[in-house]
């Protein structure tokens, strides 16, 4: 039975580092790309005796991201010991949360722009949302690297406040893996809550996969691959691990509940350990921490919570009329969002011609000249200046998309003096006018259909007074002056 005939059904554990100054539970400065080993003392490296004391900001900071995605906090949360012995975590155990998380409930919307580019035009269930199971806050271990014969332990990571997001098994595809792990992504940026750059290792996932045949059977064995850390070997890994999987159910073979691990060079899933040898963690509730009420910290954070990008997607589509499409687009970026609304403050051509502008002109000069957005030399107060001018009469479109090329190259001039400098003056009124009068009469054929109702051929005499004043006429006046000969 080929692949498309089962059914998928896939959950996700997804780690995240929460953006506080200092760790879990000291005082040691959360860090990156720092020295090895600088940001220590005895709590974070385990040493008997020390006790933990708990970072408030990392509450505040999980419950907003509940809050972001409608979770509910439960009135009191406690800690848990999760017990195990590696390296990693010299004291024995890892402090999280079993029983009583910060957050329950609540799910994230899959956006469409986010789904792979390739499977863009068949997306399965556009507008989907995820459920979420629960978020949990508890502290990272520190990070090891393995050598041929030995391995290195940097504890600057150990404690730093972490956040696992847990979704019900409600994604059905590696498509959907894919978009929920951007449009995560894109949440806990906008909301500040994380950096969730999964390069850094901020943002780590899990992913257990299963497969069965029909949708009445019971869910198919399940197995867990590991400690992910791209989007696109997300991607790759379940399509591998659905194959193998549907593989080995199509032979007669039995699958057996276990942990595998994506080798990305070699392109496939290998096991690492079976149900057998799974740890025992016995959890019990970690005896040096009190239980949290999370009253006070639920209304101090309501205040913090921000916009959302499709909250935002969906205000500009109402309130500028953008189009979903560009919507999507512009709120897909942080950044551009902010160039949006900067713009869209700056000038008096409303929030579509910003979009219009924005889309078609800056990120194709962008595309073109393989510059990311970050290094944009037009600022957006630039823009709006130049829109500005399109408003007044002062430039024609094409006109103003000769101005954005020149101030690519010099970004430091003053938009409307560099217009004069280009001799992008408006024509005179009275030979604009004149050109009208003769449009008019060498087309009186035109005249009569546009006066029998045919009122989009406006349109065409505005292009040949355009023509004749060397692009120099604004297409918006003549339209309006032809329209006002012609029809009223
Ligand atoms: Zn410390
Ligand atoms: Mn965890």
């Amino acid at each position: 039975m080929p692949v498309a005939d089962y059914l998928v059904t896939i959950g996700l554990e997804v780690h995240c580092q929460i953006k506080t100054r200092t760790k879990m539970f000291c005082g040691c400065e959360t860090s990156f790309a720092d020295d090895v080993n600088v940001h220590t003392c005895p709590v974070c490296l385990g040493l008997p005796g020390a006790l933990p004391v708990l970072n408030e900001a990392a509450i505040e900071l999980t419950i907003l991201t509940g809050m972001l995605l409608g979770c509910r906090t439960p009135e009191k949360v406690v800690w848990d010991r999760k017990n195990y012995f590696y390296p990693d975590m010299p004291k024995g155990y890892q402090i999280t949360q079993l029983d009583l998380p910060l957050c329950v409930g609540g799910e994230v919307p899959l956006y469409d722009h986010n789904y792979p580019k390739d499977v863009q035009k068949k997306i399965q269930r556009p507008g989907k949302r995820v459920r979420l199971n629960r978020i949990h806050l508890e502290e990272d271990v520190a990070k090891s690297t393995h050598l041929a014969n030995s391995t290195l332990i940097d504890f600057n990571r150990a404690g730093t406040p972490l956040m696992e997001i847990v979704t019900e098994a409600d994604l059905e595809s590696a498509e959907e893996a894919f978009s929920y792990l951007k449009s995560l992504q894109q949440i806990l940026v906008a909301g500040g809550v994380s950096d969730a750059d999964m390069e850094k290792g901020q943002m780590r996932c899990d992913v257990n996969i299963s497969v069965r045949k029909h949708e009445e059977d019971p869910l198919g064995t399940k197995i867990e691959l590991k400690n992910m850390n791209s989007t696109s070997a997300v991607r790759r890994a379940i399509h591998y691990e659905v194959a193998r999987q549907c593989e080995v159910l199509d032979e007669g073979g039995q699958l057996v509940q276990s942990t595998r691990r994506w080798d990305d060079a070699l392109g496939e899933t290998q096991e690492m350990r079976t149900k057998e040898d799974a740890h025992d963690y016995r959890y019990f509730p970690d005896p040096d921490l009190l239980p949290v009420l999370t009253g006070d910290y639920v209304d101090k954070v309501r205040s913090l919570v921000p916009e959302l990008p499709h909250e935002k997607g969906e205000r500009f589509q109402s309130e500028f009329g953008l189009t979903a499409y560009d919507a999507s687009v512009i709120t897909s970026d942080i950044e551009l969002v902010g160039y949006f609304e900067k713009a869209v403050e700056s000038t008096r051509a409303g929030g579509k011609k910003v979009a219009n502008w924005l889309i078609n002109n800056l990120l194709g000069l962008l595309n073109e000249k393989g510059v990311e957005f970050e290094s944009m030399p037009i600022d957006p107060v630039q823009l709006g200046s130049l829109l500005n001018l399109i408003e007044d009469g002062m430039v024609s479109n094409s006109q103003a998309r000769e101005l954005l090329g020149e101030l690519w190259n010099d970004p430091d001039q003053d938009v409307q003096g560099l217009a004069k400098e280009m001799g992008f003056e408006p024509a005179d009124v009275g030979e604009i006018d004149q050109l009208i009068d003769q449009v008019i009469e060498q087309n009186p054929d035109k005249v009569s259909e546009i006066q029998a109702g045919n009122e989009k051929l406006v349109n065409f005499l505005t292009g040949q007074v355009m023509k004749a004043s060397g692009g120099k006429a604004n297409p918006k006046i003549v339209t309006e002056e032809l329209r006002k000969r012609l029809l009223s």
